[in-house]
């Protein structure tokens, strides 16, 4: 048996599935998988990396976020906006600037993203650059078009919509989806906060809409996320049958719901961020309706967090918002919602993977993806170790290293001010 391509030596394992950190373990990774996960006896080998008892968790995957060219959401990833008089900027730059966006999502130890809705394709593109080699990132789960009833926000977001109406248009929707390559069906299940014309409460879609769709996609063997923020659009949408519930604040009102989804394992991708960038974050460019709204959404959003835990319904990790890299600001929100930090990350790992229906990524287990983040710092103790920069240690993706250990990095018990 030639060399594994990775040791990991030493390594202090969290994961969703042991209640507590499993201290003094070796992983052994080859071809892009985890090959061995056992203890870690007498001295290292000679080609491990010895982590030093440092934090080894699963790669951080975000189940909802928009690879939308946004630049007050890209910030520093963006295109620089052209001065007036200066030459108009290429459309094709944008893929530079999706390329850096997804080294930045690898660097936060982001190793798996689930786009939710994009223009003129750029999930799709950047998916395949990375497929190709042609620049590193995470791995991408696109859904092509937000499919959408004929309604005010396809004026708004253009290329992110496919719209249709009625049950057969709706089946043909989820087709065009996957002729143009999508991984799984995201769909308007109701009216969004972002667009004023629009009210999120009530469904968008009649029941006779909805179950053609997810009946179409289901039979293709496609899995389905529903945009769903009142509780209209929620019944719809969990009576369905769709996998994902996309923010879902409303829930707390409806326990029979969220009885109804942990039985049948519909998770739910609450997005806080999403409610403090247009209530707060960008509320000098929302309409000032929206931002009103957007603060009461952001308490029920709360209150359905932690009512959907205690119902036992999975939840996931989604961002939904900016900069690229940022993505752990959502995990701290949870958090800091009343979640654990152990529960927080659950949800940012396994529970993100069985959203996005993966079942070769989410903990650190013989067989998975090597998708590996080492952390220099204990984050139950401080979540926020997932946001420093200093703190992320080490990245590996599908098996190949991402962020390098610095080349002098104290071990455990060595002090930085001594320098040994
Ligand atoms: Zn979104």
């Amino acid at each position: 048996m030639p060399n594994p391509d990775l040791v990991l030596w030493d390594a202090t394992l969290i994961d969703c599935r042991a209640p507590h950190p499993v201290e003094g373990m070796r992983i052994t990774v080859r071809g892009g998988r985890i090959e061995q996960v056992d203890a870690a006896e007498g001295p290292p080998p000679p080609n491990a990396i010895d982590v030093a008892g440092r934090f080894v968790l699963p790669g951080l995957i975000d189940a909802h976020i928009h690879l939308a060219d946004d630049p007050k959401m890209l910030e520093a990833a963006a295109l620089p906006k052209p001065l007036q008089g200066e030459e108009p900027r290429p459309r094709e730059l944008v893929y530079f600037a999706l390329a850096n966006a997804a080294r930045a999502f690898l660097r936060a130890g982001v190793t798996t993203i689930r786009d939710v809705g994009c223009y003129d394709d750029n999930a799709l593109v950047l998916r395949e650059a990375i497929r190709l080699g042609l620049t590193e990132g995470p791995r991408i789960l696109a859904c092509g078009r937000i499919i959408s009833a004929t309604a005010p926000g396809g004026r708004i977001f253009n290329t992110m919509y496919e719209e249709g109406d009625g049950p057969w248009e709706m089946r043909s929707c989820v087709r065009k989806q996957l002729r143009r390559g999508a991984d799984y069906i995201k769909v308007m299940a109701g009216g969004a906060r972002s667009v004023d014309r629009e009210n999120p409460e009530p469904a968008q879609l009649t029941r006779e809409e909805m179950d053609a769709l997810v009946d179409e996609a289901h039979r293709l063997g496609l899995r389905v996320a529903a945009h769903a923020e009142g509780l209209g659009a929620v019944r719809l949408a969990v009576e369905a049958g769709v996998d994902t519930i996309e923010h879902g604040l409303s829930l707390h009102r409806a326990p029979d719901l969220l009885d109804k989804m942990a039985r049948n394992g519909i998770v739910l991708v609450p997005t806080l961020s999403t409610f403090h960038d247009v209530g707060e974050r960008f509320a000098n460019v929302f309409a000032p309706r929206l931002v009103e709204q957007a603060k009461r959404q952001r308490e029920e959003a709360y209150r359905t967090l932690i009512a959907a835990r205690d119902a036992g319904v999975t939840l996931a990790m989604g961002f939904d918002s900016g900069p690229p890299g940022r993505d752990a600001l959502e995990l701290v929100r949870m958090v800091e919602g009343g979640l654990s930090a152990h529960e927080g990350i659950t949800a940012a790992t396994a529970g993100s993977a069985l959203a996005l229906g993966l079942t070769d990524a989410g903990t650190i287990e013989q067989g998975k993806v090597a998708d590996i983040v080492v952390l220099d710092g204990n984050p139950l103790v401080d979540i926020t170790a997932f946001m420093q920069p200093e703190k992320i240690w080490m990245v590996v993706s599908a098996g190949r290293v991402a962020v390098a250990p610095p080349t002098h990095s104290p071990a455990r018990g060595e002090s930085i001010a001594t320098g040994v």
